[in-house]
């Protein structure tokens, strides 16, 4: 299993990170939120359908990281500037995130032109 060696905030908007087989990437944090394990976010089956608990709209700071706390070995939690902290990512859906949402050098170098870092 791969894991992270480390995990960093670029800016204000994207996480890089660079993982035990040498991959190196970058997402936006909000992948990351919209990607939330938690029951609260993905909906839980209640009778075979999937319940929505939380509703999914726009909070204000929703996709400001405020920390990652590791879980264990095998994980982080994620707490968000609007207070959401229940998600905890496994290091195989952050490898996930992280394969199927890495920004392009030219999108990096858009968002560092927009916002700094
Ligand atoms: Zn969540």
């Amino acid at each position: 299993m791969h894991r992270p060696l480390s995990l960093k905030r670029t800016n204000d908007v994207v996480l890089s990170s660079t993982w035990s087989d040498g991959l190196v990437s970058s997402i936006l944090l909000s992948d990351l939120r919209d990607a939330c394990p938690c029951a609260h976010c993905t909906g839980e089956e209640i009778m075979g359908q999937t319940v929505f608990i939380g509703m999914k709209t726009f909070q204000p700071g929703m996709n400001e990281l405020k920390a990652l706390t590791p879980v264990g070995n095998y994980g982080v939690q994620a707490s968000w500037k609007d207070g959401h902290d229940t998600g905890i990512y496994t290091w195989d859906m952050l490898r996930a995130i992280f394969e199927s949402k890495n920004l392009s050098a030219a999108t990096m170098a858009e968002i560092q032109k927009q916002v700094g870092g």
